[in-house]
């Protein structure tokens, strides 16, 4: 990689850190607000300071030992899954730490640990992402390479091999020109493909490759969120995205490019911001995988489903495409 990728991976990644950061001070503030709404009721008694902080407190040790419990079980289930174990022995250090200093450390304090609690098992969960998808490369061309080999030499004595053709078994299944994700549209009325901002949430740990929030309608996007969650605890890794929003320019251009295959402008699902479609590759995403298959069965308790159409053997099959029915 470049130095100048690296510099815009690092900026990525502090923007990502900064979404991130947005969303604990949200669970934060909310969580201040509850504590608030505790305290109004308290009032009349004398000891109304001492309480609001006891509550304060109470909130802030709340959110510590749920990031304690979250970053436990990723330490447990990340084991031998990383290329260097040192992300794992910080991330054990950081924990060690917080269960030390829990029972005396004061409400910012906790909050504090909390968020490095966080912040070290992001880099953990990073690391078994990044070792993963190193292995399914060295498998790749471990079998590019098998192939190569036992696949008979049709080429005359002194000739130049024929480049062996790759194998595309995992390759993407998309073959079409570019199309991203939308940001929200200027002036939007709200119609199918003309959202605006303030119908839209961005998800929170990835953007595409253009560095494009993926956005959806806030409500799907607050239950993909949940969603999320549980499918990087079963699956290791965050879900990838390629496509969320669409605004209606892009509809009319994917159709055009692509015809029946791309849904008429103005009735597209991913107009209304409610559908993702994960990466085209079908050994992470495909039929067969099993990211499918834990987003299929698991998928509706988040409200996010794969329609009947995109299904093996539906109307228009789609490996890739879900939708919220909230
Ligand atoms: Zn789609």
């Amino acid at each position: 990689m470049t130095a100048g990728g690296w510099a815009w991976t690092v900026d990525r990644r502090a923007e990502d850190e900064a979404l991130r950061a947005a969303a604990d001070e949200r669970v934060a503030a909310a969580a201040l607000a509850v504590d608030a709404d505790r305290s109004a009721a308290a009032v009349g008694a004398a000891v109304l300071g001492t309480a609001g902080a006891a509550s304060v407190r109470t909130g802030s040790r709340a959110a510590l030992d749920a990031a304690v419990a979250q970053a436990g079980g990723t330490l447990a289930s990340s084991a031998e899954r990383v290329g260097d174990d040192a992300v794992r022995q910080a991330l054990a250090a950081v924990l060690g730490a917080a269960e030390q200093e829990a029972g005396t450390a004061s409400a910012v304090r906790l909050r504090a640990l909390a968020a490095e609690v966080a912040g070290a098992e992001r880099v953990v969960v990073d690391a078994v992402a990044a070792h993963e998808a190193a292995q399914a490369a060295e498998r790749a061309a471990a079998e590019r390479a098998a192939a190569a080999a036992s696949r008979p030499r049709t080429t005359s004595p002194g000739a130049p091999a024929a480049p062996a053709p790759a194998d595309r078994s995992c390759a993407t299944t998309y073959s079409g020109p570019a199309f991203y994700t939308s940001p929200p549209t200027d002036g939007g009325d709200g119609s199918n493909g003309r959202l605006p901002a303030s119908a839209l949430s961005a998800v929170s740990w990835t953007r595409d490759s253009r560095g494009t929030p993926f956005y959806l309608r806030s409500d799907a996007a607050a239950a993909l969120e949940r969603l999320n969650v549980a499918f990087r605890a079963a699956l290791g890794h965050d879900l990838a995205l390629d496509l969320t929003y669409r605004d209606l320019d892009t509809q009319v251009a994917m159709r055009a490019a692509l015809g029946s295959v791309a849904a008429v402008p103005g009735t597209s699902s991913h107009g209304t911001g409610l559908a993702i479609d994960v990466p085209e590759l079908p050994c992470t995403y495909g039929w067969d995988s099993a990211a499918s298959a834990w987003l299929v069965a698991n998928g509706p308790t988040y409200g996010w489903v794969s329609p009947a159409w995109a299904r093996q053997g539906g109307s228009n099959p789609e490996y890739w495409h879900y939708e919220y029915r909230g």
